[in-house]
């Protein structure tokens, strides 16, 4: 937000760190300054590199727009209730809420990354165009088909549950991924592998994806691509 240099921040930490005689850990230290001087560092030249064709990027070709509860919370899927909620409240949310809660749904219903962008943009106090932008349409959207990482951020159910309780008090069962009460994140994420399979399937760190989805039952792929068919209709009522 040019308030601080980043170099005056990072300088700072390693002096509190020299100074604390052990009591910071150089695991703790070294999280820190890697996360200012290389991922914010890398966003800001992914940006200044690739500006102003980037905002344009739309990988998947997306064109789905957001739904309702991204502006009022209003769903039953409770990670993503709780994540919207909390970041209308406080501007804030923390990366895996943003990264594997709210940017994962959007990515797998295939939501106009150009929608995306905007909530972000909108929405976050350290929310500005440059580190936005890169964040959002690149590492959580793949939108820009691979300039920031290597493969989309795409989990089904069984990481959120892994990393968060939100699983425990949800109206969707995190273990099943057909029915009424499937999890819409397990539907979506075989559906959306199938959906981008032209796109994705060459990519070496998706082929494990592609291995269990070929080895699922064709009964199985099937029931799959009718109940994400279902989700994607009812988006706005899950
Ligand atoms: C979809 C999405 C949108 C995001 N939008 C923004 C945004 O608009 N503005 C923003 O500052 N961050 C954004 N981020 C990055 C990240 O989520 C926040 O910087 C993070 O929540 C800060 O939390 P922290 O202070 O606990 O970070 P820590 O993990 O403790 O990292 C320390 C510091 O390093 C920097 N940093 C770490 N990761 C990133 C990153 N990926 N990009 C930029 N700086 C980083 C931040 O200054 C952060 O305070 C976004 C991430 C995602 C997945
Ligand atoms: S069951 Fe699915 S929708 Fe519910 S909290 Fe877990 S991941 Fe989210």
């Amino acid at each position: 937000m040019k308030l601080l240099s980043p170099l005056e921040v990072v300088q700072a930490a390693i002096r509190a760190w020299s100074k604390s005689k052990g009591k910071v850990s150089i695991e703790q230290i070294e999280g820190f300054v890697r996360q200012i001087a290389g991922w914010r560092e890398f966003m800001r030249g992914v940006y200044w590199t690739h500006m102003p064709k980037y905002k344009t990027l739309n990988f998947f070709g997306a064109k789905r727009p957001l739904p309702h509860y991204f502006w009022d919370g209003d769903t039953k899927m409770s990670c993503v209730k709780h994540a919207v909620q909390q970041s209308l409240d406080d501007a804030y949310a923390h990366h895996i809420q943003r990264l594997m809660v709210t940017g994962n749904f959007s990515i797998l219903c295939g939501i106009d990354p150009n929608e995306v962008d905007a909530w972000y943009l909108g929405i976050y106090a350290d929310a500005l165009d440059w580190v936005q932008l890169p964040n959002t349409r690149g590492m959580s959207q793949f939108a820009d088909g691979g300039i920031v990482g290597t493969k989309p951020y795409t989990s089904s159910a069984a990481y959120i549950n892994k990393m968060s309780n939100y699983c425990s008090g949800c109206f969707y069962n995190f273990k099943e991924k057909f029915g009424e009460r499937g999890c819409p994140f397990n539907t979506l994420y075989w559906d959306f592998l199938i959906r981008n399979r032209k796109l994705l399937e060459r990519n070496p760190r998706i082929g494990m994806g592609y291995r269990l989805l070929d080895k699922m039952k064709e009964g199985d792929v099937k029931k799959i691509t009718v109940r994400a068919a279902e989700v994607l209709k009812g988006i706005e009522k899950l």
